[in-house]
């Protein structure tokens, strides 16, 4: 053992990202309730561009993505030359770390925060602040607090995952306008679709200096397997993340079969509006059998349990059943679950086995 060969300092301290469980052992007809995917899938056109692909794999891709770029700006009405493609809103979120952050430098987000934010913050070097929330909803006055002339960044997801609430833009903007100058606030947008009427901050990054929105399309679009997800805000910023995006960062089936997705808008608006009949659906089923939620502005529900056994039990009994859903201790709500909207009998069957566990677990059977 060498131990000459160090990484850099902080990069040890990560902890590994553990994504949504997808196999339950001994079981094939798992339902997957745990990572907030279109159970519809992706827009027929989306799959006929990926297949398309296939005949031109040889080919290397597009290095300034002015086809999906182009895409976006029309269907968004957005200036193209302000946008930036990833692989998925991760890598924004890597670029924005790896461009602004460095040893010395902070970067906020809230205690039920995305966790993709503490670990990008780490690897190039930063520190992670932690801000309070407020009865599981981003608190501006505390973030505004939190901010001193170390701060770079500040990530707020809105609606947020895993608690499924958000806060007005009008409250985004007064965050942005409070913050010290050399502060860029990152609107993580991964959700907004979802939301009826709302642009994802899009209006606050095209006015504001120091605002970013990222999107992805693997959530209402289906595409998270794919890993597509992009970047807007002041052409300043986006000339910067530019510099450190690898030029080769997209394929051709990404760029071409995203570019299909975001022209098919009419199947994102049956897509959202399935979600949100199920989704007020769920949270009532659930409500019925003593299991409250935060009302939910996203594709899932945030369960809350009357403890930590609970949740674990309920957990572990579920998936007995063959259904996935998301622990979310490692977002400091060990009491709750996420809970994806899926499709009806998905619903259905999650709703109704909630409801026998409560029954067992009142009982004591499980206890
Ligand atoms: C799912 C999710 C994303 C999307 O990440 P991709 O890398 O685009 O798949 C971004 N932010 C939040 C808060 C999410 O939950």
């Amino acid at each position: 053992m060498n131990d000459q060969i160090q990484p850099q300092p902080g990069i040890m301290d990560i902890a590994l990202y553990e994504g949504g469980a997808s196999k339950v052992a001994g079981r094939t007809d798992a339902v997957k309730l745990s990572s907030n995917e279109n159970p519809f899938g992706p827009s027929d056109k989306a799959k006929e561009a990926f297949a398309r692909c296939a005949h031109s794999m040889h080919r290397y891709p597009s290095t300034d993505h002015a086809g999906l770029r182009g895409a976006i700006g029309d269907v968004y009405k957005l200036d193209a030359d302000k946008i930036i493609i990833g692989v998925g809103s991760d890598e924004i979120i890597h670029m924005l770390c790896q461009a602004y952050v460095g040893a010395g430098s902070e970067v906020v987000f809230t205690e039920h925060g995305f966790l993709m934010y503490r670990i990008s913050t780490m690897a190039a070097g930063g520190t992670p602040v932690e801000v309070k929330e407020r009865d599981r909803t981003t608190d501006v006055d505390a973030i505004l607090a939190a901010c001193n002339e170390n701060t770079k960044l500040v990530f707020i997801a809105n609606p947020n995952n895993p608690t499924g609430t958000m806060i007005a833009p009008a409250e985004l903007e007064r965050l942005a306008r409070g913050l010290p100058p050399q502060a860029i606030l990152v609107i993580d947008a991964a959700y907004s679709e979802y939301v009826e009427g709302y642009d994802g901050g899009a209006d606050i990054a095209t006015r504001l200096e120091n605002v970013v929105m990222t999107r992805t399309f693997s959530k209402i679009y289906g595409l998270g397997g794919l890993r597509v997800g992009w970047g807007y805000g002041p052409k300043a910023i986006i000339d910067v993340l530019n510099r450190v995006r690898g030029p080769f960062n997209m394929s051709t089936a990404q760029l071409e079969t995203a570019e299909a997705a975001v022209r098919d808008q009419d199947w994102l608006e049956r897509c959202r509006n399935d979600n949100t009949r199920l989704r007020a659906w769920l949270a009532e089923a659930l409500a019925e059998k003593g299991v409250p939620s935060d009302t939910s502005t996203a594709n899932f529900i945030l369960a809350r349990f009357t403890s930590t056994a609970e949740a674990e039990a309920c957990d572990e009994y579920l998936k007995s059943e063959g259904i996935i859903v998301r622990r979310v201790a490692g977002y400091n709500l060990p009491h709750c679950l996420r809970i994806t909207v899926g499709d009806e009998p998905s619903c259905r069957r999650v709703a109704h086995l909630i409801g026998q566990f409560k029954a067992q677990f009142m009982a004591g059977d499980l206890a």
